[in-house]
């Protein structure tokens, strides 16, 4: 395709509005100016509409195609909430108008909604109070291990090292060592979940708290949980709940009651708003008890008389975290995807996370190697045989054929701890058509590893540019000269 320059054509103009009676001299002091004119293209405004309307097909989306991203929850979003978020009622409201008094009117509804996924949340997570302002699952990971640092200055613990199993996803010890600890990381088992022996031996007074994430990035629920946090409490510790894909256990089981101190949700992945694409998130952070005072300001309360206002007057808050409120407009998205679902609706969301996942888990295991044997909670992680090998194709092979067959490639060389892995999540929203059309494809390319490698590793033939050199990609940003 053609940038728009190189479609410019000297003298071609778009509308045409007529000369103007409106004196068009403006004064600018010479000094300020170019000597020669910029270099704009020159186009009509049917070019400008087709170049644009073009490359916004080319755009990949849970709108167009099935991504079965694993980790990245890359679900279908209801257009309602969409819809719900546009009311200029909230998309217009702006951050500085008063909470009461004049102009309070505008804001209580907003207030109101703030409060009400806080109460959610907890009913959610079985955690005692949330912050909403985190605007990521990693910021929100952030706070939780700011919030874990101010509760040991407050009761003078004097601890440097955050535990992470080696299944972590890789956030977590990213997360924990900005906040200014030392991680230690822990083997998984043979089964793929942390060794017990190795967490046993890794608790020391030292340990201020545990990143779990659960299910881990093997799509696995660690079965010792309980275990885990009462160990990590024997020595003062907390323990942090992962809960980024929460989709996998949403209704059915709640880290509150598990023993989590602290949790954070992707609301992106698991209630609405597709993650992915640079777009915006929110991750709020939920925590037990002895951790409230500790959370970031503000909060948002309910008054006697009925009315909501925030309250900052806390003096053992870990101060702001993100301007104003967070990300509102996500946040509002999840509150519709919430009580759009109930109670029985959420459940039924990780039932169908994991009846997919485990479907295609089944679907492919004669295929391609999986990475752990039974059953997986919202994501399996295959590895490619050995014969394929033998004939040197690699995940990212595999990943570029997929292109080529209008699916978006499954999460690749993640998690590390799994040699060529290829990390599928289908997500609760994709019917049987799409999960066997995907099989289907995975199957055929697995077949072409023995029969034509060399296919797959042309592949992709059909995108716009095949295969850049993705190093050079992320360092070099002009895609021009890739
Ligand atoms: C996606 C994800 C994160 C990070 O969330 P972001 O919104 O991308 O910052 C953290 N943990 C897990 C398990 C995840 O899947």
């Amino acid at each position: 395709m053609k940038l728009l320059f190189e479609k410019s054509v000297p003298g071609r103009r778009g509308v045409c509005s007529g000369p103007s009676d409106v004196p068009t001299t403006i004064n600018i002091s010479d000094d300020l100016l170019r000597d020669e004119s910029a270099a704009l293209p020159e186009l009509s405004e049917l070019d400008v509409v087709r170049h644009f309307t073009e490359l916004s097909r080319r755009n990949f989306g849970v709108d167009t195609n099935f991504y079965p991203l694993g980790s990245c929850t890359m679900k279908y979003n209801p257009k309602v909430a969409e819809r719900i978020a546009s009311y200029p009622g909230f998309a217009h409201l702006h951050p500085l108008l008063p909470q009461l008094r004049m102009g309070g009117m505008l804001t209580q509804g907003a207030l109101a909604i703030l409060y009400d996924m806080d109460m959610l949340l907890r009913e959610i997570t079985g955690m005692a109070g949330f912050t909403m302002q985190p605007m990521a699952g990693a910021h929100g990971e952030l706070t939780g291990m700011m919030i874990m640092a101010a509760y040991h200055r407050d009761r003078g613990n004097n601890k440097s090292i955050v535990l992470a199993p080696d299944s972590a996803h890789g956030t977590n010890p990213a997360s924990a060592a900005i906040a200014g600890y030392r991680v230690v990381s822990v083997a998984s088992d043979e089964h793929g979940v942390m060794d017990m022996d190795a967490l046993r031996e890794a608790v020391t007074d030292e340990v201020a708290g545990i990143m779990l994430t659960c299910p881990n990035t093997l799509g696995l629920f660690n079965p010792h949980i309980r275990e885990i946090c009462d160990l990590i409490h024997s020595v003062d510790g907390l323990a942090y709940y992962d809960g980024a894909n929460l989709n996998a256990i949403v209704g059915k089981a709640r880290p509150g009651d598990f023993g989590f101190d602290i949790v954070h949700l992707n609301v992106h992945k698991t209630l609405a708003t597709p993650h992915g694409g640079g777009g915006p998130g929110a991750g709020p952070v939920g925590v037990g008890e002895k951790l409230v005072p500790f959370l970031p300001v503000s909060i948002v309360v309910k008054r006697g008389d009925g009315t909501y206002a925030l309250e900052y007057d806390r003096p053992k808050s870990i101060g702001y975290v993100a301007p104003f409120y967070g990300n509102f407009g996500i946040i509002l998205r999840a509150y519709v995807y919430v009580l759009m679902q109930g109670g029985k609706g959420l459940a039924r969301v990780a039932e169908h996370a994991v009846l997919n996942a485990n479907y295609v888990k089944h679907k492919l295991q004669d295929h391609y190697a999986s990475a752990a044997d039974g059953v997986c909670k919202h994501e399996c992680v295959f590895s490619t045989t050995e014969s394929m090998a033998e004939n040197g194709v690699h995940a990212l092979d595999i990943a570029k054929a997929l292109i080529d067959r209008g699916f978006h490639p499954p999460t690749v060389y993640f998690p590390t701890i799994v040699r060529e892995a290829m990390m599928i999540e289908p997500t609760e929203t994709e019917s049987k058509e799409t999960l066997d059309a995907f099989v289907a494809a995975m199957i055929e390319i697995a077949e072409l590893a023995d029969k034509d490698p060399d296919q797959l590793k042309a592949a992709p033939v059909t995108a716009p540019v095949s295969r850049p050199n993705e190093t050079a990609a992320a360092k070099n940003l002009n895609i021009a000269s890739l």
